[in-house]
């Protein structure tokens, strides 16, 4: 059965809707991100699974309990904010510990909970500080604490790890993954980081204008994206339009005067379609080789790969080779690109015109 069941919820300020009529249906266990640009209503949206907005139409079910119109306090959420917001002049473990003293949980089952709960995060060693002695990684994790330890049914983290710097972002993702497993706790995440969302998610929510516009596993959300603007949200692509100009197993798509090959399903002549191309599915060979001659105009470093902006016939075009510690090309190179066939993702007209 279904764990939490937002149905078409709404949130209008004035007649501008934050959120419009949103569905999403989420399994007990499941860590689920909400993924989308500024202002495309995902905050809206996990207040109103919290209870601090109220849903302006439509109903929140949890369990199979409607919560629509339950305070805050008494949904019983744990919810961690981007600021933390620890009490500055309580320890560690008091700030652990203050929600399950709001619920009245008797001192010595407070204790080892709170005790439990620092483990979990491993800061058993520091439960004596005080905020403005911990790290912001330490900081973060003691608001994580916090909102486990009154086993929550469900956890809500807003964009949680955005003030830490980038290893230790990294690194806290993979850390909060662990121990959402661990305990098992249903898991939902603003983010717009789409490689946060896509490393450590069930399933990838993407919003746009206050709307979803798909909900996938990570890995399928990547391989089809299905509009214009998640394939380019989503990862790095070369978005090229074209037409169907050849029906077959294996169509032909022009694109200017360069004609593709592609993945032909049951696509017509005529049709018009917008292929995706990811960098790291294009290599580069000797000028003369490949599909599509092009010039190396830019390349940057990213230390595991190369990326390579090449100018050629259909446009520019983004490849990303591995770094194997070899020479790479020089800026005015010329080069080959191949690519098979199949690594091209084709969206139809409609798709493709969701901008
Ligand atoms: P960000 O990533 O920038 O935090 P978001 O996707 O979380 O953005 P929301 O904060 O949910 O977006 O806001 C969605 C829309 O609702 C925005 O256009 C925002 O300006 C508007 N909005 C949010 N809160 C209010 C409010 N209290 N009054 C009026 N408009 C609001």
């Amino acid at each position: 059965m279904t764990f939490l069941r937002l149905e078409r919820i709404s949130k209008l300020y004035g007649d501008v809707a934050a959120v419009a009529d949103l569905d999403l249906t989420v399994e007990r266990g499941e860590f689920v991100s909400l993924l989308g640009p500024s202002g495309c209503g995902k905050t809206t949206t996990l207040q109103m699974i919290a209870g601090f907005v109220p849903a302006t139409t439509g109903r929140i079910l949890l369990d199979g309990q409607d919560l629509t119109t339950v305070k805050p306090n008494r949904r019983g959420l744990g919810v961690v904010f981007q600021s933390y917001a620890l009490f500055p002049h309580m320890t560690v473990a008091d700030n652990v510990a203050f929600g399950l003293e709001m619920r009245g949980v008797a001192k010595a089952e407070r204790a080892k909970r709170v005790a439990e709960a620092l483990a979990l995060v491993h800061l058993d060693h520091l439960a004596d500080r005080y905020p403005r002695a911990l790290s912001g990684g330490q900081r973060q994790r003691v608001a994580l604490a916090r909102a486990l330890v009154i086993e929550p049914p469900v956890l809500l983290l807003d964009e949680p790890l955005s003030n830490l710097d980038a290893k230790l972002r990294e690194a806290m993702q993979f850390e909060l993954r662990q121990i959402q497993r661990r305990t098992g706790t249903t898991t939902i995440m603003v983010t717009h980081d789409q490689s946060e969302a896509l490393s450590i998610s069930d399933r990838v929510v993407v919003m746009e204008q206050g709307r979803i516009t798909q909900i996938d596993q990570p890995y399928r959300m990547y391989e089809h994206p299905r509009s214009r603007f998640i394939s380019d949200f989503v990862g790095k692509a070369n978005l090229l339009d074209g037409v169907v100009a050849q029906a077959g197993a294996t169509a032909r798509v022009a694109v200017g005067a360069v004609t593709l090959e592609v993945p032909g399903d049951g696509l017509p002549a005529g049709a018009h379609v917008l292929l995706c191309l990811r960098p790291e599915k294009l290599a580069l060979g000797a000028a003369g080789s490949g599909r599509l001659p092009g010039t190396v105009s830019r390349r940057y470093f990213l230390g595991s790969q190369w990326l390579y902006h090449l100018d050629t016939s259909v446009g520019e075009l983004l490849v990303a080779t591995p770094n194997l510690g070899e020479e790479p090309l020089a800026e005015g190179a010329k080069a080959g690109i191949d690519w098979a066939p199949g690594m091209i993702r084709v969206l139809r007209d409609a798709e493709a015109a969701g901008a």
